[in-house]
């Protein structure tokens, strides 16, 4: 099979790795693909966020499959261009990527497939905002109803930012605060079978401690030694079914990878949001684990034949990834910083680009990431910090306890 990836950060690094080490993958080409990509696969530049050219680009190198990373080619309807031209896509359609790219629609859709969620409200004017605000009261909880590349959030006991956030993105929605650990649960779906991976954790926060603003991610480990026994059972049942069978009662199945961000309640796992695709740095722990080809897996769901695959096969043990971010991140980061130390094994490249001569460049916020697995959580912590302690780049900066609760015991569940 000849595989056409689109992205070029550290979550398409991780899937090129997963792919090309599949038997039936015969050919990878990226778009834009980075540095660490073009290691393994053909990279070319045509703009991925363009659906005819991606999908011309997929009938050029005579693609058997389009696996699709970032949400932004997903929402301008990528994977539709390529199934026009009769190439089986892995993503879903613009329309049922809303679930990413609208936090209304996905609230509507959970609503009327009776998945439990946080209470919220759509708000375009300050009164509606503070009328929101305060009847669910302090921690604010207020997104950005549109992508933001996971950092439309604000979650803030400190309402007059709440209020202020609200402002800067026009169109928000305001929901109740949910407290208890967090999981990330990829589900890959034809539309109607689903299959879970590992369930994750990632960081969110830029700091040590979850202080600070919201990133893309600073960091992820799999498995969860503290999930509740049958989590992953009870999603599939009472979110990722009903979900799937809501989006296919509106005519707009989707096909591709569930991204499920739940919080652990008293009350039960809720739904925090819904990805339309591979959560970044989840994706790197989570595939490092997984023993099934990957492409096979995937062409399975872009193909409708998922009922049919093999049970997934997993590798003992634990995997942990550390995100190294450039100076400013994520408010300013600077780029064009000189990266050594990139070559070594579990080095993950996100934003870097190499430049005429030779050099390995920052060119992103999130630059690199250190992944490693282990017999245990423990051991595949040690191991990815081994790993960051070799990259060299001047101002970077990363969190230092990925992992540390989980491996310490110290994560509570609620109630
Ligand atoms: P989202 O873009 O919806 O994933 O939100 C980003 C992050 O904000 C989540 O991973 C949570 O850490 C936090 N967050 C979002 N919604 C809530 C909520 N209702 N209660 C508590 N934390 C939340």
């Amino acid at each position: 099979m000849r595989v056409l990836l689109v992205g070029g950060g550290g979550r398409e690094h991780a899937l090129a790795l997963g792919l090309v080490a599949d038997p039936s993958v015969e050919a990878l080409v990226a778009v834009p693909g980075n540095p660490g990509i073009a290691a393994v696969a053909e990279v070319r530049d045509v703009n991925a966020t363009d659906p005819a050219a991606v999908a011309a680009l997929a009938v050029e190198v005579a693609a058997d499959l389009v696996v699709i990373g970032p949400e932004a080619p997903l929402v301008a309807g990528v994977a539709d261009a390529v199934r026009a031209k009769g190439i089986a896509a892995f993503g879903p359609s613009a329309e049922a990527a809303r679930l990413e790219g609208s936090k209304t629609f996905a609230k509507d859709v959970m609503t009327a497939a009776g998945v439990p969620t946080a209470r919220a409200y759509t708000c375009t004017d300050a009164a509606s905002v503070g009328k929101a605000l305060d009847e669910f009261g302090a921690p604010y909880v207020v997104k950005n109803d549109g992508l933001a590349a996971g950092k439309g959030v604000v979650v803030t006991d400190d309402r007059a930012a709440a209020v202020r956030h609200a402002e800067e993105c026009g169109r928000v929605v305001i929901e109740e605060y949910l407290a208890g650990p967090e999981v990330s649960l990829f589900v890959v779906t034809d539309g109607e079978a689903a299959v879970p991976l590992l369930p994750a954790q990632d960081f969110k926060r830029v700091g040590d401690g979850d202080t600070g603003p919201n990133t893309g991610g600073m960091g992820a480990y799999t498995p969860l030694p503290w999930a509740p026994p049958g989590l992953v059972d009870e999603v599939m049942r009472d979110v990722v079914h009903p979900t799937l069978a809501e989006l296919r009662r509106r005519g707009t199945p989707f096909a591709g990878l569930l991204y499920v961000g739940l919080a652990i309640t008293a009350a039960g796992p809720r739904v925090i949001e819904f990805n339309a695709r591979f959560g970044d740095p989840e994706t790197q722990v989570v595939l490092a684990l997984l023993e099934t080809p990957l492409g096979g897996l995937l062409h399975a769901a872009a193909t409708g034949t998922l009922a049919a695959h093999p049970p997934l096969r997993w590798r003992d043990g634990a995997a942990v990834t550390v995100v190294v971010a450039a100076e400013g991140y994520p408010a300013a980061p600077r780029t064009g910083d000189v990266i050594t130390g990139a070559d070594r094994a579990g080095v993950i490249h996100a934003g870097t680009r190499r430049d005429a001569d030779g050099s390995l460049r920052s060119a992103g916020g999130r630059v690199l990431c250190g992944t490693a697995t282990g017999p245990d959580l423990a051991a595949a912590r040690d191991a990815a910090y081994e790993v960051v302690r070799g990259i060299g780049l001047a101002g970077s900066h990363h969190r230092s306890d990925i992992a540390a609760a989980a491996v310490h015991g110290q994560i509570d569940l609620p109630g």
